[in-house]
């Protein structure tokens, strides 16, 4: 008997994380859509089944135990094994606000709530996820674990006075949720090294989603490839790297 590949894409209702799916699906994975709302998440479903994938919505809000819990239980029951995780859903904080707009995020005057809430699903809903589904992931002839971070997350990147993101305005929240994101992937990488279980971090670049009102310049499809490639990863691939389009970006 063949092994059935099954890949799960949190926040794959849309954006990045939904074009992932729709790649792992033309891969011939079978994706399973994490979406926090079921309407939303099965209608990226069904789009991705009438475009010939094999798609299936499951319920998962990061940030919501219950649903973490029972989303491992949906995989175990129907599936019995993991062996993709893409860990994708994030926020900015800030509504639909590019990150040179994101005022509310300054350092000085930013609403610790907000920090809080941008660490819970960015940062602590990854590690909830991925400890849920590490057990059916173990099953996997062939484990990966892609979170998706960001290049506002580096801290080579953004210390440099002359770099990119100098520009770009101070951010308590989003930036540092990536770069503790960062830190994460290097921890589980030196942890799950020995089982074989491959975990890095990927960096979508600059992409024309709702996340950041439609002003990033490559589409979701160019977005979702360095996820897609840390997710096809053979056994001789890297682990606890950090992967954007043109090969590594800088810790
Ligand atoms: P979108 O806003 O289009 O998609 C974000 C997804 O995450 C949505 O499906 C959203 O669900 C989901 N989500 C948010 N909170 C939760 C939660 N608590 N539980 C489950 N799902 C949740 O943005 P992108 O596609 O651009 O973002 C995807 C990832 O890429 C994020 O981690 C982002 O930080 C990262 N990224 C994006 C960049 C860009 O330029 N776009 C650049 C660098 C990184 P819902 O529809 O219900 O809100």
């Amino acid at each position: 008997t063949t092994h059935q590949k099954v890949a799960l894409i949190t926040g794959a209702n849309k954006g990045i994380g939904r074009a992932a799916a729709g790649q792992l699906a033309a891969l011939g994975m079978t994706v399973l859509i994490g979406a926090r709302d079921p309407r939303r998440g099965e209608e990226a479903a069904a789009e991705l089944r009438a475009a010939g994938g094999d798609a299936h919505a499951v319920t998962l809000d990061v940030t919501d135990p219950a649903t973490v819990r029972a989303a491992a239980q949906q995989v175990e029951e129907r599936f019995g094994h993991l062996d993709v995780l893409v860990n994708n859903a994030g926020i900015t904080g800030s509504g639909q606000v590019s990150p040179e707009d994101a005022h509310d995020q300054v350092p000085s005057s930013v609403d610790l709530d907000m920090v809080r809430a941008v660490f819970e699903t960015n940062v602590f809903g990854v590690i909830a996820v991925t400890n849920a589904m590490l057990p059916l992931l173990r099953r996997s002839p062939a484990p990966r674990i892609v979170n998706v971070s960001s290049a506002a997350g580096s801290l080579t990147i953004a210390s440099d006075p002359h770099g990119p993101l100098a520009g770009l305005l101070a951010s308590a929240a989003y930036t540092p949720s990536k770069t503790a994101l960062n830190a994460l992937t290097v921890q589980y990488a030196h942890e799950l090294r020995r089982d074989g279980i491959l975990v890095n971090a990927a960096d979508p670049g600059y992409v024309d989603t709702e996340i950041n009102n439609h002003s990033g310049y490559l589409t979701a499809a160019q977005g979702a490839a360095p996820l897609v490639r840390l997710a096809m990863l053979g056994a001789d691939g890297p682990t606890g790297g950090f992967f954007g389009e043109d090969g590594s970006v800088p810790w």
